[in-house]
């Protein structure tokens, strides 16, 4: 039996192939073929996914230093929306005790909760600038 849903993304172009991609990655799956499990925890990844036998690291031991730098940016830039929608609904009352508090623990927080999203998304969006090539497999999916 043929697993066509592994080589699903090659279907896909563009656009409507990056958006497949990004919400597979946000939804904490397999960006290339969808499957869940690819988590070994929430501070890291399988080896190879379960279903495609992608490797998330595609080879490179630095690979995930771009997912660590997404990743601050990402928790910056939460902290800066919710600081100015906080101004913003609540000007000229601002609660300044609850930012004082509570906009460091949620610097803490942010990079955490959103670690593992963060790394999917770095591995999208390098799936998408570079197609995945066959050394970026775990062994043959037909040696199974
Ligand atoms: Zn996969």
């Amino acid at each position: 039996m043929v697993d066509r849903t592994a080589s699903a993304p090659m279907r896909f172009q563009g656009f409507r192939r990056a958006a497949v991609l990004f919400a597979r990655a946000l939804t904490l799956r397999c960006p290339n073929c969808g499957a869940r499990g690819i988590l070994a925890s929430w501070f890291k990844l399988v080896p190879a996914c379960p279903r495609c036998h992608l490797r998330p690291e595609r080879g490179e031991s630095d690979y995930f230093l771009g997912g660590m730098m997404f990743n601050i940016g990402l928790a910056e830039g939460v902290f800066v929306i919710a600081l100015v929608a906080t101004l913003l609904v609540t000007w000229p009352r601002v609660p300044w005790s609850l930012l004082q508090y509570g906009a460091p623990a949620a610097m803490v927080l942010a990079p955490i909760i959103l670690y593992p999203f963060s790394k999917l998304v770095w591995l999208a969006f390098d799936l998408m600038l570079r197609p995945l090539v066959p050394n970026d497999l775990a062994g043959s999916p037909r040696a199974r």
